[in-house]
């Protein structure tokens, strides 16, 4: 069964075999690029599968040939109505102005949508092919398991942007230190292969088992009871919360809205426009449109 999460389908909602959910990314001409309504639906799609007692596994897919190309950015922050949607936290009602604006927009959904999957009590698989840019990472190291199809590259470009890596700052416990620090100090593409032997995915597969072997592993997990699957995975999150996780990335999250703010004041945009990052020029959407 596959039913839209709302009537735009930007994420599609499945239930291939008994106990899983497979929530589906659905916007493949943009490359999965990540607006507002599309992270809204996401969210209400994990909704819906925490609020089905039936589902005992969750599979995060993408359609087409990359899972995400990261935060859309041809859509104005300050363009987009919020009133649409029905915010999660409660920074604010979104009417506010200047660097709490952003701040605002990017806890609710940035940071905290992805924290809130980090912590969604069921467990999560994420099944990434091609391209997974910058948000894209925010999207599935979130996920208890992350399958990497062989063709799968990653990438945090936010650096060449002139901020302190993605709003997710999870890169030290995915990467390693080292790491982390060289791929966010030279904006680096990273392999399957490598995110392999980093630890940041269990298993590379070929590109046309991707979807196979992620509906096996949801099978075989969703044999388990379900309380001991929930209990099992907030016990090895506590043990990563116990190092300090929760603190850093509020530190890291308090940097990258400096960022936004210091661009603001130096350039006028969010970002700076001398970045050579893939599409990004000083006519993107993320301009100070004089507010
Ligand atoms: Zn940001």
């Amino acid at each position: 069964m596959t039913t839209p999460a709302t009537t735009e389908d930007l994420v599609l909602y499945e239930t291939p075999v008994p106990h899983v959910a497979r929530v589906v990314l659905n916007r493949p001409r943009t490359r999965n690029a990540q607006n507002t309504q599309l992270l809204y639906e996401l969210n209400a799609a994990f909704d819906r599968a925490a609020q089905d007692d039936d589902i005992k596994v969750v599979i995060l897919a993408a359609n087409g040939k990359d899972f995400s190309s990261g935060h859309d950015l041809h859509e104005n922050p300050r363009e987009v109505d919020m009133s649409r949607y029905r915010p999660v936290g409660t920074w604010c009602g979104f009417g506010c102005a200047g660097a709490e604006a952003q701040m605002a927009r990017e806890k609710e959904i940035y940071i905290g949508f992805s924290e809130r999957w980090r912590n969604f009590a069921k467990p999560t698989i994420a099944a990434v092919q091609g391209k997974c840019i910058s948000g894209g990472l925010m999207l599935v190291w979130p996920c208890d398991l992350i399958i990497a199809a062989s063709d799968a590259q990653f990438l945090d470009n936010t650096v060449n942007m002139g901020l302190p890596g993605a709003e997710y700052f999870n890169h030290p416990w995915e990467l390693g230190v080292r790491k982390a620090k060289e791929l966010l100090f030279t904006s680096g593409w990273w392999s399957a292969d490598e995110a392999h032997r980093l630890g940041m995915v269990n298993h590379v597969v070929p590109p046309e088992e991707l979807q196979a072997f992620t509906l096996a592993m949801a099978e075989r997990i969703a044999r388990q009871p379900l309380f001991a699957l929930k209990t099992v995975k907030e016990a090895v999150n506590a043990a990563q919360d116990a190092q300090g996780r929760v603190n850093a990335m509020q530190t890291s999250f308090a940097l990258h809205q400096l960022g936004h703010a210091h661009n603001m004041q130096v350039f006028g945009l969010l970002i700076d426009p001398s970045s050579t990052a893939a599409g990004m020029s000083k006519s993107s959407t993320y301009a100070n449109k004089g507010d």
